[in-house]
């Protein structure tokens, strides 16, 4: 088999027939479940969902999530199309997909351009590109979907640099009344909470800014493995003076595309303020091309080395494993001690506990050094295929390019709905009477409001 499939998806597995009629049955059972209209009071929501909890037995934090789920996938046509022909994804997939989509601002979800998008964006990870490749995890599905989000966001923000609108702000009768009533500037992204517990513990709530909190993170962190303790007394001996630590904090970027994003092993792709706050504290600048070749003798990787695993790798490589490289093991695909060379090319991440199973001699695995990819061979005699996610992995790069062009595109087609907004304010269409809401006559689930009623006999 040399064609790109899922290997979920792969005929020849015991499961498969099992597999594809529970994720078919299920998905045509919450299709059935959806309101056909929207449900915008408490009551209709109360009302509809005892009526599917009497039919279905499912409790409402379940009706909620799935038929949200629905609710999102109804807006991104492609992946629509991809589910009910291929069953790939499963409910819970698809809740994931609406979860993440939730936790964008509403101007955004507002916006065809973001759901547009989206749907590019989510095909270009569903579509295999490899035999028997692994599915994306939950996880790496949420962060195809925070990317696009971030990436629709930073292209939404205004231009520093565009001349101000004309008129400016409405002056208030009393600015100095409104200045004092605000909190200081200084206090309003760094927040220190200290409550007392009734059991006589005293609670620390601590808010910061994202590139503060990433240098804290890694500097307690360091502190821990070097204490061997808890991040938490780690932070208290750093708070006292009783430690100190110095750390090294790693960013990755894109030196060929302008306007790269900037990725963290902990957090992720940055927001630009914190991008743009840590590049100015950057005293070493590595070069990844370099160190994907790079070599050295001993056993332990060098900085250079373990920074190039972790920005291809980005989570340990075992399929379905989740864990942050940046805590995982380099694991010898062939041992030092037969030989294994310490490069990039022989060197995979692995949480602690996959790597001992590894070393357990359970799996074997193959890396293609050239595009990160990893074929496990499973004592079932089967293999699968599990692609890279990191800023440095072929798929992630060519995502950098597709945002760069997004954000082109974006701007300009921002520039041109203000001008039509100007058009259409000049022609005073905006002041038109708005269309009255109309009165929903049925109640919303799937039941056709000309239906005649149903009698029962006895
Ligand atoms: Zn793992």
């Amino acid at each position: 088999m040399t064609q790109p499939s899922w290997a979920v998806l792969d005929e020849a597995n015991f499961h498969y027939s099992y597999r594809i009629d529970k994720v078919r049955a299920e998905y045509q059972m919450w299709r059935s479940a959806q309101p056909i209209t929207d449900v915008l009071t408490d009551e209709d929501w109360t009302m509809l969902s005892t009526v599917l909890y009497t039919q279905l037995g499912e409790p409402k934090h379940r009706l909620s999530r799935f038929l949200d789920a629905l609710e999102c996938l109804d807006r991104l046509p492609k992946v629509k199309a991809m589910v009910e022909s291929t069953w790939l994804l499963d409910m819970n997939q698809l809740a994931a997909i609406e979860s993440a989509v939730a936790e964008a601002p509403v101007a955004i979800t507002d916006d065809d351009f973001f759901w547009q998008a989206l749907d590019d964006d989510l095909i270009d990870r569903f579509t295999p590109t490899r035999p028997r490749q692994l599915t994306p995890t939950n996880s790496t599905i949420r962060k195809t979907v925070k990317a696009t989000i971030l990436s629709v966001e930073e292209a939404a923000a205004p231009d520093p640099e565009a001349p101000t609108p004309e008129g400016g702000p409405v002056p208030c009768d009393n600015p100095g009344a409104l200045l004092s009533s605000l909190p200081p500037i200084e206090d309003q992204t760094n927040i220190l909470l200290v409550e007392d517990l009734d059991d006589g513990q005293v609670r620390f709530d601590l808010t910061v800014d994202q590139a503060t909190g990433t240098l804290l993170a890694d500097a307690v962190k360091k502190a821990a493995d070097e204490q061997e303790c808890s991040q938490a007394n780690a932070m208290i001996g750093l708070l006292q003076g009783v430690i100190t630590t110095t750390v090294t904090t790693n960013i990755y970027q894109a030196s060929d595309i302008p306007d790269a994003p900037t990725y963290h092993p902990s957090r992720g792709i940055l927001t630009k303020e914190a991008a743009d706050t840590l590049a100015e504290l950057v005293t070493k600048t590595l070069d990844m091309n370099q160190a994907k070749d790079a070599a050295t003798t001993s056993y332990e990787t060098t900085p250079a080395i373990r920074s190039y695993l972790i920005g291809r790798d980005w989570t340990c490589r075992w399929p379905g494993c989740n864990r942050k490289a940046v805590t995982a093991d380099a694991d010898h695909r062939i041992n030092h001690d037969d030989g294994g060379p310490t490069t990039a090319a022989n060197m995979i991440m692995l949480c602690r506990h996959h790597h001992n199973r590894k070393t357990d001699r359970q799996v074997f695995y193959l890396v293609d050094h050239h595009t990160g990819d990893v074929y496990w061979f499973l004592p079932d005699g089967t293999w699968v295929v599990d692609q890279a996610t990191g800023p440095l992995a072929p798929t992630q790069k060519r995502w950098v390019q597709t945002l760069h062009q997004r954000r082109i595109h974006r701007r300009e087609r921002l520039a041109a709905k203000a001008a039509a907004e100007r058009f259409d304010a000049y022609r005073g269409i905006i002041e038109a009477e708005p269309e009255p809401p109309q009165p929903r006559p049925y109640l919303p689930w799937r039941k056709p409001p000309d239906t005649p009623p149903r009698y029962i006999q006895v």
